[in-house]
C-alpha cells in the first residue's frame, strides 16, 4: 500500500486547479480528499439546486484531478461510513491514511474554519489565491479607518491589477466609476438573450436523484437545474455572456422585468464562487472586450467593479469583522421572516416575481435582492439573522463570506453603516421606475395609505420615522428627512398608521 505524504482537503467551493494547496503534488505520495457532508448541505436549508451544483461540480473536479494522475479519495453523501461533517471526515481519513502533512486552503465560512481549527489536527493553511486581495492586505488597508468605503478600496484594486488604467496610472475614460450610467430601465421591446442552458450528464443526473432523495423538505425547485458543473461548461456560460450580454449589461444592470429572471446578467457568480471560473481571466476578457470596441466603458467598468471592487471588499470586511459581525442589529429588529419568503405567495407582484424566480432558479440579480426582497426586509424590520439565513439558503452563489456582509451590512444596514454609508431603503416608486412589476400588481404604487396602496410606500416612511433618531443625522438622508418634516402632521399620522397595520398583518402571520 502507498503511504501518503500530503493529504489535501478540497472543499466544495474550492474547485480550482490553481489552489495554492494543490501546487506541487506528488502523484505517487500525495492525495486529495473531497467530501460531501450533511452538515454543510443542511445547516441552513440550502436550495436543492445549490446542493446539486456543489456535489456535481465536486464529482467532476475529482474526475479532472484523476485524469491528471492525482490520487483522489471521494466520499459521497450516502456513503455509510460518512461521519456527516468536514472535520469528522478529515479526522477519519487522517487516522486511516496517516499522512505526514494535512493541507487546506482557507475557508469561505468562519464557522467551518473554526471547527477545522479546533478538530485537533495540525493543518498547513494556504491563503486563497483566487482573490486579488488577501485577508492580511485588506486588514492593513482598513487599519485606522472608522468607516470603510468601497470606492477607495476599488481604486486601489484597479491600481494593483492595472485594469482599465492609462499608462500614467489614471483611470481610462477619466473617471473611476461609471455607475451613474448603469441605471436604465429596460425599454419596451428590448428582449434579453435566452439563458444558456446546460443539460445534465450522467454524473449530474445521479446527484439530482441523490438530492431529491435526501433534501425533499428544502425550499426550491430541483427539476429546473440547468447550470454548468464543469470548468468547460462554465467557460461556455461566460463566453455566452461576452457574446450576448455584456454590451447591454452596463446600461441595464439595475433593470428588472417580469418573467425575465436574468435580464443581461452573466449568471456566473455561482461558478466563480465555487472555483470553476478565474477572477483574473474574467476581468482581462472584459477589459479586452472594451479594448476591441465591442462593449462600452460603462459596461466594462461596471462589471470589473463588481468583481475586484465590491466582491473583494465584502470578503475583506467579512474576515476582518467575524465573528462579531454576524450579530450586528443596529435597529434592534426582531420580526420573524414572513412565510411568503419561502413560498412566493404574496399579492405584491415585485416580491412574487423576485421570490418566485429565486425558488425556480436559485437566482435573482443584485437589484432584485437589494431593492425588492432586501428592501422589504429592511422596511419591515425583519431580524437580520433570519433574512441572512434566507439569502444563504436560497441563492446558488451564496456562501457565508459573500452573503453575510451583503445582507447584514448592505441590505439591512445592521452593522450601523460600517460597510455602506446609508441604508438602501426605497418606496415603491423606485421599483416602478426600474421594472414593469407594478403594472401587474394587486396594489397601487401611486397610493400610500389606502387599503390597496403599495405596502412599500407606507413602510418606507414608517421605517424613516421609527429610526429617525439614528438616521436623521446621516447626510445622505438629509433631503428625505427634510421632506418628511415638511409633510403635514395628518399625512405623517396616516402613513404611520398604515405602516402599523401592515406590520401587524405580518405579525399575525398573514401575507400581504
Ligand atoms: Fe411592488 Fe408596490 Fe409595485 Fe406592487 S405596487 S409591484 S408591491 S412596488
Amino acid at each position: 500500500m502507498t503511504t501518503t505524504h500530503r493529504l489535501c482537503l478540497v472543499l466544495g467551493d474550492q474547485l480550482s486547479l490553481d489552489l495554492a494547496s494543490l501546487q506541487g503534488l506528488d502523484a505517487e505520495r500525495d492525495c486529495v480528499l473531497l467530501v460531501e457532508v450533511m452538515e454543510e448541505a443542511s445547516h441552513v436549508p440550502h436550495h436543492p439546486q445549490k446542493i446539486a451544483l456543489v456535489f456535481s461540480a465536486m464529482r467532476h473536479f475529482a474526475q479532472e484531478l484523476q485524469q491528471r494522475g492525482i490520487r483522489v479519495h471521494y466520499v459521497a453523501l450516502d456513503d455509510p461510513r460518512n461521519t456527516g461533517s468536514v472535520p469528522g471526515e478529515l479526522q477519519r481519513w487522517h487516522s486511516q491514511l496517516q499522512p505526514s502533512e494535512l493541507h487546506l486552503t482557507e475557508c469561505g465560512d468562519w464557522r467551518l474554519e473554526q471547527s477545522l481549527k479546533q478538530c485537533g489536527l495540525a493543518i498547513h493553511w494556504h491563503a486563497d489565491s483566487r482573490f486579488l486581495c488577501s485577508r492580511g492586505e485588506f486588514s492593513r488597508w482598513a487599519q485606522g479607518k472608522k468607516q470603510l468605503r468601497m470606492e477607495f478600496f476599488y481604486r486601489d484594486m484597479r491600481r494593483k491589477s492595472g485594469l482599465l488604467l492609462n499608462g500614467d496610472g489614471s483611470p481610462v475614460g477619466g473617471a473611476w466609476n461609471f455607475d451613474a450610467d448603469n441605471r436604465k430601465a429596460l425599454p419596451k421591446g428590448l428582449r434579453p438573450p435566452a439563458p444558456a442552458r446546460f443539460a445534465a450528464d450522467a454524473i449530474t443526473q445521479e446527484v439530482l436523484a441523490l438530492v431529491a432523495k435526501h433534501f425533499p423538505h428544502h425550499y426550491g425547485r430541483l427539476d429546473s437545474f440547468d447550470y454548468p458543473v464543469t470548468r468547460a461548461d462554465a467557460q461556455s456560460l461566460w463566453q455566452y455572456f461576452l457574446d450576448w450580454g455584456l454590451a447591454a449589461f452596463g446600461d441595464y444592470q439595475d433593470a428588472m422585468a417580469s418573467n425575465e429572471p436574468f435580464v443581461f446578467h452573466a449568471r456566473i457568480s455561482a461558478a466563480l464562487n465555487i472555483g470553476l471560473l478565474d477572477l483574473r481571466q474574467l476581468c482581462s476578457d472584459v477589459e479586452a472586450a472594451y479594448g476591441s470596441g465591442t462593449v462600452a466603458l460603462n459596461a466594462a467598468e461596471g462589471f470589473i467593479r463588481q468583481l475586484i471592487g465590491w466582491r473583494e471588499y465584502v470578503r475583506g470586511v467579512y474576515w476582518l469583522k467575524m465573528p462579531d459581525y454576524a450579530h450586528g442589529n443596529v435597529f434592534g429588529n426582531s420580526r420573524s421572516l414572513p412565510p411568503f419568503y419561502w413560498s412566493g405567495e404574496t399579492r405584491m407582484n415585485c416580491m412574487r416575481q423576485a421570490i418566485g424566480q429565486s425558488l425556480e432558479h436559485a437566482y435573482a440579480h443584485h437589484i432584485q435582492r437589494l431593492m425588492v426582497t432586501g428592501n422589504f426586509a429592511l422596511l419591515a424590520g425583519i431580524a437580520p439573522s433570519e433574512i441572512c439565513a434566507w439569502y444563504l439558503a436560497i441563492y446558488m452563489d451564496a456562501f457565508d463570506w459573500v452573503e453575510l456582509p451583503n445582507t447584514l451590512g448592505m441590505v439591512m444596514h445592521a452593522d450601523g453603516g460600517y460597510l455602506g454609508s446609508k441604508p438602501y431603503c426605497a418606496s415603491g416608486q423606485y421599483i416602478k421606475r426600474m421594472s414593469d412589476y407594478c403594472t401587474g400588481c394587486a396594489y397601487k404604487v401611486s397610493e400610500s395609505t389606502s387599503e390597496d396602496a403599495c405596502p412599500f410606500n407606507a413602510l418606507y416612511w414608517h421605517f424613516l420615522m421609527r429610526h429617525a433618531d439614528l438616521l436623521r443625522g446621516n447626510q445622505r438622508l438629509a433631503l428625505i428627512y427634510k421632506n418628511l418634516a415638511r409633510m403635514p402632521e395628518s399625512r405623517q399620522q396616516a402613513l404611520w398608521q398604515r405602516g402599523q397595520h401592515l406590520l401587524a398583518t405580518l405579525d399575525a402571520g398573514q401575507p400581504l
